[in-house]
């Protein structure tokens, strides 16, 4: 993450010609975050040309005791951890795993070899990481250590517009892949990492949970192998569906935030797949995905701001109110986190996300639109639950996507959802809903989406007991949908949001569309 005028100085190369002579053995260090592979490793390239290597993962308490991450999170990057020490074995090698502070890991480092370099991929993550970062660039001065941060993808840091972005995505995708030459030589060994302290992981990252994808950048190719053998094919009929896009949608999104895969290296291998017969469509609808994830991440890293206040700072005014429809706004909030707002395909939304990490876009943009615009709760209350439950949690897409949906930009169409009509087009015969709420599985299909119209013969024919075997609805939808769109609307029009609103198509909006949007403000960015 950076702020414009607060950013950390990118490629820090500082001379240790006045250095020391020393006995210890001199060492590059790779600092390992959300890149968690061996391939397409740019900052692993790097120090393996420049000498001898120690990998490094450190499980910081900073994100761990961060409400925006959960168990599965660290189960998953443990996952990531232990494939590439399956790989490393070849090389006589593991990676170093710290659990602590940074700048305590490197200082253990430090005092057992000679850090002559430290590799890492940049981050655009949240402010801690942002200020955890500032330190460690301070104390790498205070040793004389240089730090040498390669680009995530194609975001950059300190841009201030879109000039010749698009340029640039292309260009970086289409580059040849860092593909590091690794061999026993490589590497710090078993017996000279012995010396550095031990870290003691809890017991409950080791535990499989078989309702969560597996880490690895070996799982995340064979996830890739199965899209592009047959799953994909139906990618763009079933992008919007709850369950069939479980199938035909990449589900690489956990392989990419974590960096088991690297964006370039999916890019390239579905644009071979492209020319097939069948295939263009479903590769050119999963391309431009690729390219809004950097699009998206790139916002945040613009104006990272976007973690406490809406992007168009216009809605920092949008006041929610504390009472809606006779419910205050923790009951509201409860009920949507726990499943019980009566609404079933919300419900199962939020309990397959609970269970599995994963939930396709569609239902992630309703469950956010339910929350914010028919519950009237302020998105920053719940933005954190839902990463927290996403396995494939990334703060720069989450947050500029969190805000769009909850209708704070003021540059976008806003979409209120209707969880029936969405139930109805999405999950028309109920297998979702059934699935993940097994109460309503002995309903005919048509009865599933609302529940509340049973009447009490059929509640007797199908032993169902309104309000008991299933909540009631806890707001009437009719109602809250309109009275969000008229406030929304309302707000949109204002002066200081529409003001707002250039700015930001100036700041992230690539010209193409800049041009589009000036003509028509509610076009979607
Ligand atoms: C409120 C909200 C929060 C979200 N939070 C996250 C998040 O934390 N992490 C995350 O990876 N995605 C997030 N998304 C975007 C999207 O829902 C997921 O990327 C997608 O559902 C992941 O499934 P997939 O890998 O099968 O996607 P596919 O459709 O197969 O797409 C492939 C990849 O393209 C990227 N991508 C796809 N859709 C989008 C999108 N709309 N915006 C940006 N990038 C996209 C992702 O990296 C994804 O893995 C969020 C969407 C919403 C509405």
């Amino acid at each position: 993450m950076s702020s414009t005028n607060n950013s950390i100085n990118n490629n820090i190369i500082t001379s240790k010609t006045d250095a020391m002579p020393s006995d210890k053995t001199a060492v590059n260090v790779v600092w390992l975050k959300r890149d968690l592979r061996l391939t397409d490793h740019e900052p692993l390239n790097h120090s393996v040309e420049n000498g001898l290597t120690l990998l490094v993962y450190i499980f910081e308490p900073l994100l761990i005791n961060d409400p925006h991450y959960d168990l599965r999170h660290w189960r998953f990057v443990l996952q990531s951890l232990q494939d590439i020490n399956d790989q490393l074995i070849e090389c006589n090698s593991q990676i170093y795993i710290h659990l602590g502070d940074a700048i305590d890991c490197f200082n253990h480092i430090q005092h057992s070899f000679d850090i002559t370099g430290l590799f890492s991929h940049q981050e655009t993550g949240l402010l801690s990481t942002f200020e955890r970062d500032i330190a460690v660039q301070a104390w790498c001065k205070t040793q004389n250590i240089h730090w040498q941060e390669s680009k995530s993808g194609s975001v950059t840091r300190g841009k201030r517009n879109r000039i010749d972005w698009d340029k640039d995505w292309r260009l970086i995708m289409k580059s040849a892949l860092y593909q590091p030459v690794l061999s026993r030589k490589t590497f710090i060994d078993h017996q000279q990492l012995a010396c550095l302290p031990q870290s003691v992981l809890p017991d409950a990252w080791y535990e499989v949970d078989q309702h969560m994808l597996t880490g690895g950048e070996r799982w995340a190719q064979k996830i890739l192998h199965s899209f592009l053998k047959d799953r994909g094919k139906n990618y763009h009929f079933n992008i919007s569906k709850p369950e069939s896009s479980r199938k035909s949608c990449s589900r690489l999104s956990p392989y990419l935030a974590w960096g088991n895969i690297s964006l370039r290296q999916l890019y390239q291998a579905i644009l071979i797949k492209r020319s097939e017969t069948g295939w263009k469509r479903p590769i050119d609808g999963l391309a431009s995905r690729l390219h809004w994830h950097c699009h998206f991440i790139q916002k945040f890293e613009s104006e990272h701001e976007m973690q406490w206040r809406p992007v168009n700072r216009a809605y920092i005014g949008f006041s929610y109110p504390e009472t809606h429809c006779g419910l205050s706004v923790e009951t509201r909030l409860n009920k949507w986190k726990t499943a019980q707002t009566g609404y079933p395909l919300v419900d199962a939304s939020m309990l397959c996300l609970i269970k599995t990490g994963y939930l396709n876009f569609r239902m992630r943009a309703m469950l956010v639109s339910f929350l914010c615009h028919h519950l009237l709760v302020d998105w920053r209350l719940g933005v954190t639950h839902l990463a927290a439950l996403f396995l494939d949690f990334e703060p720069g897409i989450h947050y500029p996507q969190f805000q769009m949906q909850s209708g704070v930009t003021g540059t976008n169409i806003i979409r209120v959802y209707n969880p029936v009509k969405q139930s109805l087009d999405k999950d028309k015969d109920g297998i979702f809903i059934k699935k993940w709420l097994p109460q309503l599985s002995e309903l005919p299909k048509e009865m599933v989406h609302t529940p509340w119209l049973l009447t009490p013969m059929e509640e007797q024919l199908y032993q169902f007991k309104l309000d008991e075997t299933y909540p009631l609805p806890m707001v009437d939808i009719d109602e809250t949908g309109k009275i969000a769109r008229d406030l929304l609307w309302g707000f949109q029009k204002r002066t200081d949001s529409k003001n707002e609103g250039v700015r930001i198509v100036a700041k992230h909006v690539r010209k193409k569309k800049a041009i589009k949007k000036s003509k028509n403000t509610n076009t979607i960015l």
